[in-house]
């Protein structure tokens, strides 16, 4: 019944195979999945087997079932939203994580998930050039959580906690505790405020600048405005590369107004963080060594495929304060002894993977050199469409391009921009996303994928500038 250690060998190797052949087609595939709702569903049985099937079997579903509703996020030709790029050691390091099956909730449930962890987020920490109360030997320390989503919830109950001197968990968030995050914040923001039980009407948009970043004068009017209403400021959570435009708000101003109201700075880096491993972009993180917490996502532009989101903290006390509960079925000696990380307290659920694996495959591959390399030619690739868009009559650029994101439009108005982003995702040869900038519609190119040559760029510019029927 159960797969024998060797059928495991020669599955194991087909699945392999399977991979690695995907991984050369990826060129082939229509980009965006052309399926139509249900399709895939209808393709499956009603029922699941009564009688367990040949691994065979299986493996050609995955071919004729999954494949046709695949969104390829990792083709060469996908510009949406920001990457999730994979590569061939985060794979191995997932295998490797699913082989072990190690559940790391505890320092003693694994002592080499926990000390493999702290150890790459202080790698991490380095690479990226965090500060030292960032690290482990520090008065703080990273942790692995599934998303920036979830960094961004621990750090509002946590800032919640400290705002209410402790009660909050207790008693429940008493009305008035403010977030505060700028009109371009991601949405999980607003997410984590309605989580924490801050509530929406609690969550302040803060006006941007020309370059959709965040307006520190603005910020403290509008904490000033709040605290003379007895309201309690208890949040501001600032992004290095917003979603929409990547535009990267001034944290060393904005951590000075935190620091005079007494507000947790939480820095939300989760597209651009990755690019501070090169020492000349090391300045989109000016001014962190001021924050609370900071968090990006190695999954998203670090090659570590989703899930894994690297999440600091200055002072790992409030984790413990905030998260921390201690039944029974959970004490043991090492816990006691105090000695140890049990990473349990520093997120949301008790169960965890064992992600580490997959970042320290990733970083001894490609070294903090290879990162660099790839987050580079990335970078040169963004200018390289920037360039075709800058030289054409009919273009502009809608916003700055310092990473990988070019946003750009047609000056021709809304629905021509629509009709471009419906023409180019329809041919299936390019995947690009849109966004609002300036309340105008705008066209979103987003390069993240290995496989992303100046070819494929080029291409995605001849389907975009092509004459109008
Ligand atoms: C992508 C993104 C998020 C959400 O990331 P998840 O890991 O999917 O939760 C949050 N903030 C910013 C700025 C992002 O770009």
């Amino acid at each position: 019944m159960h797969m024998t250690p060797d059928e495991f060998r020669h599955a194991g190797y087909r699945m392999v195979d399977w991979v690695a052949s995907y991984m050369e087609r990826l060129d082939e595939f229509p980009v965006l999945s052309t399926v139509q709702p249900g399709e895939v569903r209808a393709k499956l049985p009603p029922s699941p087997p009564e009688d367990g099937e040949p691994f065979e079997a299986v493996l050609a579903d995955l071919e004729e079932v999954v494949l046709p509703g695949i969104t390829h996020w990792q083709s060469p030709n996908f510009f949406a939203f920001f990457p999730a790029n994979a590569s061939g050691p985060a794979i191995l390091g997932e295998l490797a994580s699913a082989g072990l099956g190690v559940q790391g909730m505890l320092w003693a449930t694994s002592p080499a998930a926990t000390e493999l962890e702290t150890h790459m987020m202080d790698w991490l920490a380095e690479m990226t050039g965090l500060p030292e109360r960032f690290r482990s030997t520090g008065s703080g320390g990273g942790v692995i959580q599934d998303s920036a989503s979830s960094a961004t919830l621990i750090a509002v109950v946590a800032a919640r906690e400290r705002a209410t001197d402790g009660h909050s968990n207790r008693t429940g968030a008493r009305a008035g505790l403010v977030a505060y995050t700028s009109t371009q914040g991601h949405s999980s923001v607003e997410k984590a405020v309605r989580i924490a039980g801050l509530g929406s009407d609690h969550l302040r948009l803060v006006p941007v600048d020309e370059g959709h970043a965040m307006r520190p004068d603005a910020l403290e009017a509008r904490i000033r405005a709040d605290r003379e209403r007895g309201d309690v400021p208890t949040i501001v959570v600032a992004t290095v590369g917003t979603t929409s435009s990547t535009a990267i708000d001034p944290i060393g101003q904005i951590a000075d107004v935190c620091r005079h109201h007494g507000v947790w700075l939480h820095v939300d880096a989760a597209y651009a963080g990755t690019a501070a491993v090169c020492p000349e972009m090391r300045w989109i993180l000016d001014g962190v060594d001021q924050a609370d917490s900071y968090c990006f996502n190695p999954h998203k532009w670090m090659l570590t495929n989703f899930d894994c989101d690297a999440f600091y903290v200055a002072d790992r006390a409030h984790l413990a304060q905030t998260l921390s509960i201690l039944p029974e079925y959970l004490r043991n000696q090492a816990t006691e002894s105090g000695a140890v990380i049990d990473y349990r307290d520093w997120q949301i659920p008790l169960g965890r993977r064992f992600r580490a694996l997959k970042l320290w495959f990733v970083i001894r591959h490609y070294g903090v050199e290879g990162i660099r390399a790839h987050v580079r030619r990335h970078i040169a690739l963004a200018d390289r469409f920037a360039a075709h868009v800058e030289a054409h009559p009919d273009f502009e650029l809608a916003a700055p391009h310092p990473f990988g994101l070019v946003c750009f439009r047609h000056v021709g108005g809304d629905d021509v921009n629509r009709q471009i982003l419906e023409r180019v995702n329809a041919s299936g040869l390019a995947y690009l996303t849109h966004t609002v900038l300036d309340d105008r519609y705008t066209l979103r190119l987003a390069i993240g994928s290995p496989a992303t040559t100046e070819r494929h760029v080029d291409q995605a510019w001849e389907l975009v500038s092509a004459p109008r029927r």
